[in-house]
């Protein structure tokens, strides 16, 4: 176990928010977690890769870094089982497995941060989810100190959700996945992007698609900070899409049910005239609205007034309120949005 104090994160975290850890636990071992005290373990921060965590306020609770690496393979007749240690790179476990020869993975290629944060958000991109793959996730009880097996239905997984962001919230953390990888893999070509590859491509084909198309459409994080999309795309009722398409050709729309779609948070970013908007060294991406990134010395006060402005400006224009997919980190633990509007109202 490595511990650090007084530290600053803006190497831990991709929008590269200079803000301060009174103490950071690295964990280097499963084995270390029975030598974290009580009291960090039940007010800290779990942070993987920092690439979904905005650090709102220039202090930060404790951190708390599982460090543990290893990818584990069993070989069955219809299918490859593997357990992953939450400190291994998603991208790199992506790369390991299609160099296996394993197919699965491949749309979720280049996605940022670690594997132990892969099931939080449930994460996704061009038609697949983590939760499609996922067998269990390997979990350590802070209050019990046990390490339990959670199934896939256990895991609750919905769109970019899971029983992480929820009732076991800051009750824990994720040591492993299990994973479930088919021999009888089937290519998913059906989203934009990937419909006009041949459907006998094979995995490494698709993956290397993924990787140009993301490199082409979304910045770096290591040339210029973000973190990926900022909101989630909204699901509205029905009429809502009625009302935008009377207005405007080729509204970008999912279907969700028979009375529901999910709207393309991008666009509505863009149509209400913020696409390059800057505040400061807080600025919405000039190809891609969705994204916040940092131009150099914005600070987490900052990217929050971007993120407040957007979201009410694409509010006065649509009626549709967008919710932050980025988990936002205030010096005593997570916040909101809604939740740091309210305090500035009452200030
Ligand atoms: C350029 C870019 C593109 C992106 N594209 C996508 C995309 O296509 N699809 C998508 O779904 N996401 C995308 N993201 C978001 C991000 O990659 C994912 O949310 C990723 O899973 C975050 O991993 P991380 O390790 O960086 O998490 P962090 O930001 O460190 O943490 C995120 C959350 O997970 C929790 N957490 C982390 N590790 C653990 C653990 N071991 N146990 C318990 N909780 C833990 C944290 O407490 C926090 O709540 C993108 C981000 C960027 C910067």
């Amino acid at each position: 176990m490595k511990v650090s104090n007084h530290q600053s994160l803006s190497c831990f975290n991709t929008l590269a928010i200079n803000a301060i850890a009174p103490k950071i636990i690295e964990l280097e071992s499963i084995s270390d977690l029975s030598l974290v005290d009580d009291i960090d373990l039940k007010s800290a921060y779990v942070l993987g890769e920092g690439s979904n965590t905005l650090f709102v306020d220039t202090q930060t609770p404790v951190i708390i870094k599982p460090a543990f690496t290893g990818i584990e393979l069993n070989e069955h007749e219809e299918y490859t089982e593997l357990e992953v240690k939450a400190g291994e790179n998603w991208h790199q476990l992506v790369l390991t497995t299609i160099d296996k020869g394993l197919g699965g993975l491949e749309n979720l290629a280049l996605i940022p941060g670690s594997v132990g944060a892969a099931p939080v958000q449930n994460i996704g991109a061009y038609g697949v989810e983590f939760s499609d793959f996922c067998r269990y996730v390997k979990w350590f009880d802070f209050t019990t100190k046990q390490v339990v097996k959670i199934s896939n239905r256990d895991c609750q997984f919905g769109y970019r959700d899971s029983i992480f962001k929820r009732s076991l919230k800051d009750k824990g953390l994720i040591v492993s996945v299990g994973l479930i990888l088919s021999k009888r893999w089937q290519p998913k070509l059906t989203y934009a992007g990937l419909d006009d590859l041949d459907k006998t491509s094979s995995a490494k084909t698709i993956m290397d698609r993924v990787i140009e198309i993301r490199s082409a459409k979304l910045p770096n994080p290591n040339h210029l900070a973000n973190a990926g999309s900022f909101f989630k795309n909204p699901v509205v009722d029905s009429s809502v899409l009625s009302e935008l398409e009377r207005k405007y050709d080729n509204v970008p729309n999912y279907p969700i049910s028979d009375t529901e779609v999910k709207l393309a948070a991008a666009w509505l970013i863009d149509k209400s005239g913020l696409k390059g908007y800057r505040l400061g060294d807080a600025a919405t991406h000039e190809k891609q609205a969705l994204v916040i990134v940092n131009h150099g010395n914005a600070s987490g006060k900052d990217i929050v007034d971007l993120a407040s402005y957007i979201k009410t400006t694409v509010f006065q224009h649509f009626g549709v309120m967008l919710e932050h997919e980025v988990r936002f980190i205030a010096k005593d633990g997570e916040t909101s949005l809604v939740q740091l509007e309210r305090e500035q109202t009452n200030d």
